[in-house]
């Protein structure tokens, strides 16, 4: 494969910006005292935020700007462009300044000239992060991962994959080669990354011939495992095959997330170098003690009667970001992908609807993926975000559905 067919991959593995959740709230506060409501600006991040106000049920009447006849809207659904001057002049208009700030000079004074109160000002913050949240990636930075083992060697409370509360199951290989066959000719075998992942990825028997497989399907992605590092430094000499050695022929880069335990992590760098395999750390592993690491667990909060309101998906760092492929169908999130672990070892119900996922099988092109995962799905009605945060030291998990809800 020549250089120029590799795509390239300049934002994968960086967060999305989340919006301010509190900012949220007072924009849906504003939005619903309005009988009508304008977005101030016509460009791409106030078009994003009508597709935000699309999904959260807020009706837009246009936007409004100082010269319409200047406006071209060219990414989402076309709704009027109204001059300022007559919006506020309407009885029980709104406007919602989504334009840049450096604008704020045309509109503002002009508003309290004709006495005009009626606006809700964003942070530059939130205009950007909406948008970008809401816009469909380009391929270069589309990406999906894969739980080849749904299961762990290790047990952490809070498991967003809830490995810890898995049963033992690892991917059919069969199933694995349709599906990941499939995603390349869809992709027309260009993808910026793809993870495998679990549970623990190492505690497949073939581990190395998936990474063979994936390899064929996809010969310029960028592939990951994303492991706790454990087994490692003994599948070196597993019967299947030397995981470092084919990692090394076949161009798989390693990222390690790293517990506060007694492990030797300074020897899987050294045998990362010995075979020249590009390997990472989630944590900081010069720190001077090792077993001495802070790991804070995340708790991402469920609301078990599915009630959380639509606006806050976009504050969730899943959200258009961690695509996952499982039997056939491409998810969101691994939240939603694997609640059927949760729900069954807790006795829960979060369902998953048709519009959860698409099937690959009918599924011609990767631009829609792109759309699918820059767009509500009906699961984000359990995720209460405004209760997610970070919770406390890590810790192994007590299996409780306390470490959820
Ligand atoms: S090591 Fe990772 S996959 Fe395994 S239980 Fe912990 S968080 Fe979950
Ligand atoms: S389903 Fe939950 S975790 Fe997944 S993107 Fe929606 S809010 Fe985030």
């Amino acid at each position: 494969m020549s250089q120029s067919q590799i795509v390239p991959r300049p934002k994968i593995h960086v967060f999305n910006e989340l919006p301010h959740i509190y900012e949220i709230d007072d924009m849906m506060a504003f939005c619903k005292k309005h009988e009508r409501l304008y977005i101030c600006g016509a460009e791409e991040n106030q078009e994003y935020l009508l597709k935000y106000f699309d999904i959260c049920g807020i009706k837009v009447d246009g936007y409004t700007v100082t010269n319409p006849a200047e406006q071209t809207l060219r990414r989402y659904r076309k709704i009027p462009i109204v001059a300022v001057d007559d919006v506020i002049r309407q009885s029980g208009a709104g406007i919602v300044l989504a334009v840049s700030d450096r604008h704020y000079r045309h509109f503002i004074p002009k508003f309290r000239e004709a006495g005009f109160s009626d606006y809700f000002a964003m942070t530059e913050y939130n205009k950007r992060a909406i948008a970008n949240q809401l816009k469909p990636r380009p391929i270069e930075e589309m990406t999906f991962e894969i739980n080849i083992a749904d299961h762990c060697n290790m047990s952490c409370q809070m498991c967003d994959h809830y490995s810890q509360l898995a049963e033992a199951h690892c991917v059919d290989p069969g199933i694995f080669e349709r599906d990941i066959t499939r995603m390349g000719e869809i992709f027309d075998h260009k993808i910026a990354c793809i993870t495998l992942l679990g549970g623990e990825p190492t505690l497949h028997p073939r581990i190395t011939e998936l990474i063979k497989i994936a390899r064929r399907a996809f010969p310029s992605a960028e592939l990951i495992i994303l492991t706790n590092g454990l087994l490692l430094l003994e599948l070196e000499h597993a019967p299947e095959g030397n995981i470092w050695s084919i990692c090394k022929e076949y161009d798989v880069h390693i990222t390690v997330t790293v517990y506060p335990l007694k492990f030797d992590y300074g020897a899987l760098e050294r045998k990362a170098g010995e075979y020249g395999v590009p390997l990472a750390m989630s944590s900081n592993i010069h720190a001077e003690q090792l077993t001495k690491i802070v790991k804070i667990s995340d708790k991402h909060t469920f609301d078990p009667a599915g009630k959380v309101g639509r606006e806050y998906c976009v504050c969730c760092l899943y959200f258009n970001k961690f695509n996952v492929l499982k039997d056939g169908r491409y998810y969101m999130c691994p939240v939603a992908a694997h609640i059927g672990i949760f729900n069954k070892a807790f006795g829960q119900n979060l369902t998953l609807a048709e519009a959860d996922s698409l099937d690959i099988e009918k599924v011609d092109d990767w631009k829609r993926f792109a759309e699918f995962s820059a767009n509500y799905v009906p699961f984000c009605r359990y995720c209460d975000l405004k209760n997610w945060r970070p919770h406390s030291p890590w810790k192994a998990s007590t299996k409780s559905i306390e470490e959820y809800i």
